[in-house]
């Protein structure tokens, strides 16, 4: 959640990547019964686009899901991904095909490992220590009729006036830079107390009383709740920008200081979260085998935003006049866990369409949890924890994108270079077109029957796992949805009608 004050907008200029082609969708008995592995069966189907290696291979209610990364000689090539479904026959049933085309290779690789992390530090600019250090990984750059080796070089920046997580592209043989983008993830994990649980109680950000899990060690009882997954944990920055802070430490077990409540909203947000994962998809944590929840709150000061890093969740206070503190809110929570969920299931890159449908996720799934959860649900993002003094208003909404800017038709999307490419902007036609599918309505010209919220988040859950790709665009969003309210639902249902209906309401087709 991004948008007043953003990492992505001090980014300023953006190079837009030229890949080659964006994914595509086939459905259909693609090929005849066989006995072979599902990976070898896709492997065997999409052989002359090169060589491919397993990434994923799983069983879910439609069939196998194979995921293979395309590779150049061993070599990953950037956003060249297949993902293959294969029935109980052994016939292939769908495929989303976004092997990106290799022309002319330019072998040359001059640069090292660690001469490209020097250039990255130096691009940078950070002066201070990093959180996690830059790490390079060889890959293939696709570049219209030039590919070239380039190094994927990402680190962390924590403690720093904004928080940063930049990856750059360079060129392997000219150390020139071919792409660049700034998305918080991977930090260090983080440990808790030994002890047992005990159930506290305290009073949130919006004033209501809460009951949750927490761990007596000692003569202090802990925000930590070892009863789901890996646990869920919440850290006190202290007002401070060093992380995680440390566990939060309370007496009596009875949180209901002013200062608690951030606390208090950031464990029981966690848990409600991961509640809803697991109740309604069956998703054990983000990773889906139970990773740690943790969570920071009191970071920094007067800090107006919120964000994921890889292993935790991190709140501002907000400045009490544009935010309140930012844990307040569920769909918030919910919005930067999704995020995690985005990086272990498709991994879409985050600029361009491909960001502003991982962004568009994680707005979708959070407000599906809020409505879940079944308190204060609305179509408003962060309506919770912005503008405490204003009442009806939020961050973004989804009913109607145009009351705060955003774009909400396909012909009106950004195509400047702030904000990654529009990340935050260009969401908005998403959000449009999954309120319609939720909600139902009429959006120039088209009329859409609303499928109930819960059915619209099974649907974009399923095109989540199973069909988004890395540089997945709009016009494979369309695909993909459709194709997982046809698996879902049935290929004639109204389900998978609605949810074609909604992408031509937004003029994505
Ligand atoms: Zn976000």
């Amino acid at each position: 959640m991004k948008k007043v004050v953003s990492t992505s907008l001090i980014a300023g200029v953006l190079l837009v990547p030229q890949l080659v082609g964006a994914a595509e969708l086939k459905s259909g008995t693609l090929t005849k019964p066989s006995e072979s592995a599902p990976t070898t069966i896709v492997k065997e189907y999409v052989k002359s686009k090169g060589e491919f290696k397993t990434i994923e291979s799983k069983s879910d209610k439609v069939g196998k899901v194979v995921k293979l990364q395309q590779t150049v000689d061993g070599v990953p090539v950037f956003g060249g991904v297949v993902v293959g479904v294969v029935d109980e026959a052994g016939q292939l049933k769908t495929v989303v095909d976004d092997a990106k085309s290799v022309k002319n290779l330019h072998k040359s690789i001059k640069l090292t490992e660690k001469k490209a992390i020097a250039s990255y530090k130096k691009l940078v600019g950070h002066k201070g220590a990093y959180e996690l250090e830059p790490e390079a990984e060889l890959i293939v750059y696709p570049k219209g009729d030039k590919s070239v080796y380039a190094y994927q070089v990402t680190g962390t920046i924590l403690e720093a006036e904004e928080p940063s997580r930049w990856t750059y592209f360079i060129d392997a043989g000219t150390g020139e830079v071919l792409n660049k983008f700034d998305q918080l993830a991977h930090a260090r994990p983080t440990n808790g107390v030994t002890g047992t649980t005990y159930t506290g109680t305290g009073i949130d950000v919006l004033g209501y009383s809460q009951t949750f899990k927490t761990t007596k060690s000692g003569s202090y009882y802990y925000l930590q709740d070892s009863t789901r997954g890996k646990g869920i944990y919440t850290y006190d920055a202290k007002n401070r920008t060093t992380l995680p802070g440390s566990l939060w430490a309370d007496v009596d077990n009875v949180l209901n200081t002013t200062y608690d409540r951030a606390a208090v909203s950031a464990h029981v947000n966690a848990t409600k979260t991961y509640d809803f994962y697991k109740n309604t998809y069956g998703r054990n944590s983000y990773d889906n085998a139970g990773a740690a929840l943790n969570s920071t709150v009191h970071y920094s000061r007067s800090y107006n935003n919120a964000f994921w890093d890889g292993s935790k969740m991190v709140y501002g206070d907000g400045d009490g006049q544009t935010f309140t503190y930012l844990s307040g809110a569920l769909d918030v929570v919910a919005h930067e866990l999704t995020h995690a969920i985005t990086e272990y299931t498709a991994g879409l890159i985050y600029q361009n369409e491909s960001g502003a449908i991982n962004e568009a996720v994680s707005d979708i799934l959070g407000t599906v949890a809020e409505y879940s959860v079944g308190t204060n649900f609305d179509w408003l993002v962060g309506e919770d924890i912005y503008t405490p003094g204003v009442a009806g208003d939020g961050l973004r909404s989804m009913a109607n994108p145009a009351a705060y800017g955003d774009p909400d038709h396909y012909s009106k999307r950004y195509t400047g270079t702030q904000d990654n490419g529009g990340v935050h902007i260009n969401s908005g036609i998403v959000n449009k077109a999954a309120y319609l599918l939720g909600n139902g309505g009429s959006h120039y010209g088209v009329s859409v029957q609303g499928v109930g919220v819960m059915a619209m988040g099974d649907i974009y859950y399923r095109a989540l796992n199973v069909y988004l790709t890395p540089t997945s665009n709009f016009s494979s969003l369309r695909q993909a949805v459709v194709q997982s309210a046809k698996d879902l639902y049935g290929a004639t249902s109204p389900q998978a009608v609605s949810a074609a209906k909604s992408f031509d309401a937004v003029g994505i087709y």
